[in-house]
């Protein structure tokens, strides 16, 4: 196989996962032990689709409402609707995201723009129902084939292992799909091993 040509994995992360000051509360969410497991294999590219939309730090809390099938991003302190300027303001930046050759991406757990899964959505009938956050939607829609994970679950040193696994194949790919027609050299190189 073909040398990968970037020196590190190139992976898009929730931008509070890597202690910028961008939560609503203006606070941040470090992931401190994900970033050392995952190390200095990696080149993070921070992405806050809340703070890019304009919203502001600190800015009044937002949720999601409606069904899964269904789902509007509100700001009930102020009654505003940010479901169409989120998803174009996402749409616009997965496109951008897809030119960068990102390998992977990690997301904000319990984030109603960033959360892959399970996200509380509020309902005027009291039933519990669970979504996934717009910036998230629109990342597995517009970026097909993308290895994409919550910080939570990496928390799990199997899942990490798998993830880890996947992106750097992923990198792999994309040097090989590079190199077989800039050069003829062929060389493997070693895979990181996860901590
Ligand atoms: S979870 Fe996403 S939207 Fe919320 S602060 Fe972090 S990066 Fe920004």
């Amino acid at each position: 196989m073909a040398k990968i040509e970037r020196e590190k994995i190139r992976l898009g992360v929730s931008a509070c996962l890597l202690g910028a000051r961008v939560r609503y509360d203006g606070g941040h969410k470090r992931a401190g032990a994900l970033l050392r497991a995952l190390g200095a294999d990696v080149e993070w590219v921070p992405v806050c689709p809340e703070v890019e939309l304009g919203l502001g730090v600190p800015r009044p809390p937002i949720l999601l409402v409606g069904s899964p099938s269904s789902l509007r991003l509100v700001e009930p302190e102020s009654g505003r609707d940010l479901t169409g300027p989120m998803r174009r303001l996402a749409r616009a930046r997965v496109r951008q995201l897809a030119r960068l050759g990102l390998d992977g991406f990690v997301l904000k757990s319990r984030s109603p723009s960033c959360r892959l899964r399970g996200v509380p959505v509020g309902a005027r009938d009291g039933r519990r129902r669970r979504g996934r956050g717009l910036f998230a939607a629109e990342l597995v829609r517009g970026a097909r084939g993308l290895v994409i994970e919550e910080e939570s679950r990496l928390a799990d040193r199997r899942v990490r292992a798998r993830f880890v696994a996947r992106v750097w194949a992923a990198a792999q790919r994309r040097a090989n799909a590079a190199s077989a027609a800039a050069s003829p050299e062929r060389t493997q190189s070693a895979m990181p091993t996860p901590r």
